[in-house]
């Protein structure tokens, strides 16, 4: 197999003044060139800090303690920020839940656009100018040379999801990490800006890491589905075989709160919760961390944290294919 595009291995990041505390206990994954993968959880399981870890973006106070990530066969300098400048933008674009938190609204989009590409390439101001242009009609915005010249707040915040996903582009980047794209959108703006993903990655080959609570997005964007529960991956799989055969029961219980994906619609809540509620990183529990909300637990599980083997992190499975 080819070397993966990001390849992140037993990630593990903690609270700095808590050392117990352990947000990510070992979280692997990998992303190969113009394939995305899904990482999917409820919220608090750790899937925006394995991407925020990606970025070398980690808010104060918390710190990778152990684990390696590499990006196109190197190590990622994630704590060295002024490295990480370079990098992010140019190799790594971005794309949060919340477009106006990535927009300046003082600036023009014009020369918001392009100030990213000026950041990492020597190019002429009507070099840039007309690359924002090319880029704004690649992101199928409405008249782009009329836009150029808007503020943020003039746009719609789909528009606006359109602009930041052509800065997260404008450089080209081999990777784009899309943390809910699209969960502060109307529904029927969110399956455009997906299918805008989906395309622009067909067009230009990026491998996308798609972080989401949002199984219908899954199923319609994601090769490779990895599941995360309380900071550790409990389960992966392709995408169709995880919807078609979970195996892990908090898998299950995902899939179980959503409609099945060929007749989901836009419009359709995202998933219901689970009963019980999230260990938090600080509950010193023994065994399986899902252990208080698996219906299907066994003895064993209270004693001993399954490892992930053949895909899997649960007891139950390991015994199954034994
Ligand atoms: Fe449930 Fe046990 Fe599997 Fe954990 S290891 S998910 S408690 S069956
Ligand atoms: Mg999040």
């Amino acid at each position: 197999m080819a070397t993966p595009l990001l390849s992140i291995n037993d990630l593990q990041v903690r609270i700095r003044a808590n050392p117990r505390a352990q947000l990510l206990r070992g979280v692997s994954l990998s992303v190969g060139r113009g394939e995305t993968l899904a990482v999917v959880g409820e919220s608090g399981c750790g899937k925006s800090l394995t991407s925020l870890s990606v970025m070398g973006l980690l808010p104060d106070g918390l710190e990778k303690h152990a684990g390696t990530i590499q990006f196109d066969g190197t190590d990622l300098p994630v704590t060295d920020n002024d490295a990480m400048r370079k990098i992010r933008g140019r190799r790594i674009g971005m794309v949060f839940q919340e477009p106006m938190a990535a927009l300046n609204p003082v600036y023009s989009i014009g020369d918001q656009v392009a100030e990213v590409i000026h950041e990492h390439e020597t190019v002429s101001k009507a070099e840039a100018m007309a690359r924002v242009v090319e880029l704004l009609t690649q992101v199928q915005l409405p008249d782009p040379a009329r836009i150029v010249h808007e503020y943020p707040h003039r746009l719609s915040g789909g528009q606006r999801q359109r602009v930041v996903i052509a800065m997260a582009l404008a450089c080209r980047p081999d990777l784009l990490i899309a943390d809910e794209p699209t969960t502060a959108l109307d529904v029927t703006v969110q399956a455009q800006i997906m299918r805008l993903l989906r395309d622009l990655q067909e067009e230009m080959g990026i491998a996308i890491l798609l972080i989401t609570h949002n199984l219908g997005l899954v199923a319609q964007m994601a090769d490779r589905v990895a599941v995360m529960y309380a900071g550790s991956k409990v389960e992966e799989a392709a995408t169709r075989e995880l919807f078609a055969r979970p195996r892990h029961p908090y898998t299950r219980g995902l899939l179980a709160a959503t409609p099945r994906p060929g007749r989901r619609r836009p419009g359709e809540p995202p998933l219901t919760e689970i009963p019980g509620v999230v260990p938090s990183a600080t509950d010193m529990l023994d065994g399986c961390r899902f252990r208080p909300r698996c219906s299907v637990a066994v003895d064993l599980c209270t004693r001993q944290d399954p490892s992930f083997a053949d895909s899997v992190a649960c007891h139950l499975s390991t015994r199954e294919h034994a």
